[in-house]
């Protein structure tokens, strides 16, 4: 049997484990500064732990390994992008960003994805398991220590569908924003799903003030569901539905994400579609430009159409940006680094 992953347990977690193994509450202080504070990789690490007390530790939990494998630098913008290896050997990718107010990290919450999403390469190959909290955390203690400067944002937007993920996710962001943890602010967190309503009721509930991103992509039911097949299960109805309760229930504006595709979802008629979902919400959306894949035949709009469709959707009173392309020359679509891994080695 494994150990019990020990990084997986929230501060509360840790107190009673202390207890279960005989030891007084205050070493889940230090021992939780020491995981989620310190970063430390191995228990030895831990030097005001008596010996005794570390070898205790060693033989009932483990510290699992989110290891790098790959790192990419981007020569166009301060951006990075990270591979990392799993204690069983699957492989996740994060993505680091560098912007004035300060570091941002999108991580992986799912081995893969079983949403489907047409232009997305994280979908290629289905979902493998879900991710731990600990292997949530893991990805930003590890791009902290690499980088050696502080994290500020998090957005859960890189590989898997956090609302898939419901309960490992939740704890993820309960053990980040801990006060005895990295202690990052909710507000600035951000978590990207595609529509599963009734966890967005659930996460509406929790009393959390994280930003809910939403994945609209089409204009209509009919448009989105060509996209994303999940579109199917849960009708734009229902999820604008669930957007308007997350407001109620948090007072946190949501974000709808739009990856624009060429004479796909780019046509005047997805603009009065876009303004008639968007006019009377307290909302923004962000634009993407599609970032093409090498297994589907999608392409972006030029510059000049995306700006237009930006600025029509603007004079339509909707609060609206494009996201500034990042890292465009390292395999900058969401799981596109890890791709790349599973075909080399499947090549060999
Ligand atoms: N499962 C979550 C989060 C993961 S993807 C979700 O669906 O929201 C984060 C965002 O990137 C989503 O809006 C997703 O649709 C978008 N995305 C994925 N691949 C893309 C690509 N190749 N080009 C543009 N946007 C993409």
């Amino acid at each position: 049997m494994r150990k019990k992953d020990i990084c997986s347990c929230t501060y509360k977690e840790l107190q009673m484990e202390m207890q279960e193994i005989g030891e007084k509450p205050f070493r889940a202080k230090q021992i939780y500064e020491w995981l989620h504070v310190k970063l430390a990789g191995e228990f030895d690490e831990m030097t005001n732990l008596s010996k005794a007390l570390r070898q205790k530790l060693e033989e009932q939990y483990e510290i699992r390994k989110v290891s790098m494998i790959d790192r990419q630098i981007s020569k166009m913008d301060p951006t990075e992008k990270f591979l990392f290896e799993l204690y069983d050997g699957n492989m996740v990718e994060s993505v680091l960003m560098k912007y004035n107010y300060g570091n941002s990290v999108c991580i992986s919450s799912q081995v893969g994805c079983r949403m489907g999403c047409r232009f997305c390469a994280s979908t290629i190959g289905g979902k493998l398991r879900d991710l731990t909290p600990s292997e949530m955390l893991g990805q930003i203690y590890q791009i902290q220590k690499i980088c050696g400067e502080r994290i500020s944002n998090i957005v859960v937007m890189g590989t898997g569908e956090p609302l898939d993920n419901y309960d490992n996710f939740l704890k993820f962001v309960h053990m980040i924003s801990d006060e005895h943890g990295l202690h990052i602010s909710q507000r600035n967190i951000t978590a990207s799903t595609c529509g599963i309503v009734p966890n967005m009721k659930r996460l509406a509930e929790e009393g959390l003030q994280i930003t809910l991103a939403l994945s609209l992509h089409g204009s209509s039911q009919q448009k989105r569901q060509e996209l994303m097949p999940i579109a199917k299960k849960y009708e734009l109805s229902e999820v604008l539905e669930a957007c308007d309760y997350y407001f109620e229930k948090t007072g946190r504006r949501i974000t709808f994400e739009y990856s624009l595709v060429q004479g796909v979802n780019d046509t005047q008629e997805d603009l009065k579609g876009l303004v008639d979902i968007m006019k009377n919400r307290n909302c923004h959306m962000n634009l993407i430009p599609v970032n093409p894949i090498k297994e589907r035949n999608f392409r972006k709009p030029s510059r000049k159409n995306a700006l237009e469709f930006k600025n029509k959707l603007e004079h339509n009173g909707i609060n609206v940006t494009i996201r500034r392309e990042r890292g465009s020359d390292i395999d900058g679509a969401c799981g596109q680094l890890r791709r790349r891994h599973i075909e080399s080695q499947e090549e060999n």
